[in-house]
């Protein structure tokens, strides 16, 4: 996750104080624990995949219902007792929709006791007025509530006629009752129109956070990544939400905007800097740099439904154990697995575009999962990257020019079986 609104309170404080916060005034109590010890990754746990919606985008492919062999509410503790122990301190609560679970509320309860940070990630349209009072009663962290566009546009995506109406109608009951409450915005060609619309309805209803995500390549995601914005839409939608993020911290508001699933974001931030505040680009580029860009399997790790652990939750076509065989402390430092060694190496082994770009260092070489859906190879170029060769800092493409070409997106295509 690219956090852009705290890059921009840091600017604007810059801009007040002659300075640059300084690295230590901006570490964060409570994730890195006590001094010494590191810190265990963020776990997104997909603790159901059943869901009352079908939508085109989704990484799990869930459907409407039930998956034999998901981990019990035993299991669950007993994984939590291990993730707890192994320094844990984020848990977000995914699906599927995880309300569809009937020990939700247990487990969420259980995970507060025990002192994690708690996140809810749902489709927001199970939340009626009871279940908001349940939410806010629990006392989670925070919900997320993913809304693709307004109205029919949002409906579309998410297959099911009302849904835009049932989910902002959550977002509107959690807030009311002072849930820290975000919505969730994955951006394809086809809802691009529909991010300034859904940037008003933050301000208008007064929205604590707006997750900008990238289209990443898993699952349904994967099979229409031939609707991904092109990289106009993408560069027109970040200016926006940059220019969106920095009114916002000029004015001292709290509300936060962060993007994921494009580590080339904070490129496109320090070039934004470079731009309007160029003094401050220097201190922000090492900013970027300690952040690192992409942290899958590192400071980022999914298990599943069935209890298998992922790199990140667009990984479910990489397996790396399973909870119920070995704990998640002992599946997590274990780089047997070639995937799980590059990701954990430093510089990790990228290749193409990535390994000659001038923002490696801040950006990591972006995700990995797009490289290896596209060329077959993890360690390829991300063909998501939507900087121009001349902002990476290599010669501008020319007629003529002997630089490789680069990876471009090129749509799913089945398998064909062959009858037997
Ligand atoms: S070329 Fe690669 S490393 Fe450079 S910004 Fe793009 S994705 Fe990141």
């Amino acid at each position: 996750m690219f956090r852009v609104s705290q890059y921009m309170r840091e600017l604007v404080r810059a801009e007040h104080d002659g300075a640059y916060p300084a690295q230590a005034a901006l570490r964060h109590a409570g994730a890195a624990g006590a001094p010494g010890q590191a810190a265990g990754p963020v776990v997104i746990w997909n603790l159901i995949r059943r869901c009352n919606l079908t939508c085109k985008h989704c990484y799990s492919i869930s459907a409407d219902h039930d998956y034999a062999g998901e981990l019990s509410t035993a299991e669950v503790f007993t994984v939590m007792d291990d993730l707890k122990a192994f320094r844990v301190p984020v848990l977000i609560l995914s699906g599927g929709e995880p309300l569809l679970r009937p020990d939700i509320f247990q487990i969420a309860e259980r995970a507060k006791a025990m002192g994690f940070y708690v996140g809810l990630s749902s489709n927001g349209t199970l939340i009626d007025e009871p279940m908001a009072d349940r939410i806010t009663a629990l006392g989670f962290d925070y919900v997320g509530i993913s809304l693709d566009g307004i109205g029919a546009t949002h409906d579309r995506f998410r297959r099911l006629e009302g849904a835009f109406d049932r989910s902002l109608a959550a977002v509107r009951l959690l807030h009311a009752r002072g849930v820290k409450v975000g919505l969730r915005y994955t951006m394809t060609a086809m809802n691009a129109v529909d991010l300034a619309p859904l940037l008003q309805l933050m301000e208008d209803e007064g929205v604590d956070k707006f997750y900008f995500s990238h289209l990443n390549y898993a699952g349904r995601g994967n099979i229409h990544r031939a609707r991904d914005a092109q990289f106009t839409a993408t560069r027109l939608a970040l200016d926006l939400l940059l220019d969106k993020a920095w009114a916002a911290a000029l004015a001292g508001s709290p509300h936060d905007y962060v993007t994921g699933n494009n580590d080339a974001d904070g490129a496109y931030l320090l070039q934004w800097v470079q731009q309007r505040l160029p003094r401050w680009a220097c201190a922000l580029r090492e900013r970027l740099v300690a952040w690192g860009g992409n942290s899958s399997g590192v400071n980022i790790a999914n298990i599943d439904n069935l209890g298998t652990v992922h790199p990140d939750t667009m990984w479910w076509h990489h397996a790396l154990g399973n909870v119920r065989e070995r704990p998640f402390s002992a599946i997590w430092p274990d780089t047997s697995d070639p995937l799980m060694r590059g990701l954990k190496q430093k510089p990790r082994p990228v290749g193409g575009r990535c390994a000659a770009c001038q923002h490696f260092a801040l950006c990591g070489g972006n995700t990995r999962v797009r490289a290896q859906q596209v060329t077959g190879n993890p360690w390829a170029e991300d063909p998501g990257c939507y900087l121009s060769d001349e902002e990476i800092g290599l010669p501008a493409s020319a007629a003529g020019s002997s630089a490789p070409p680069r990876v471009l997106m090129t749509p799913f295509a089945y398998a064909v079986r062959q009858s037997s």
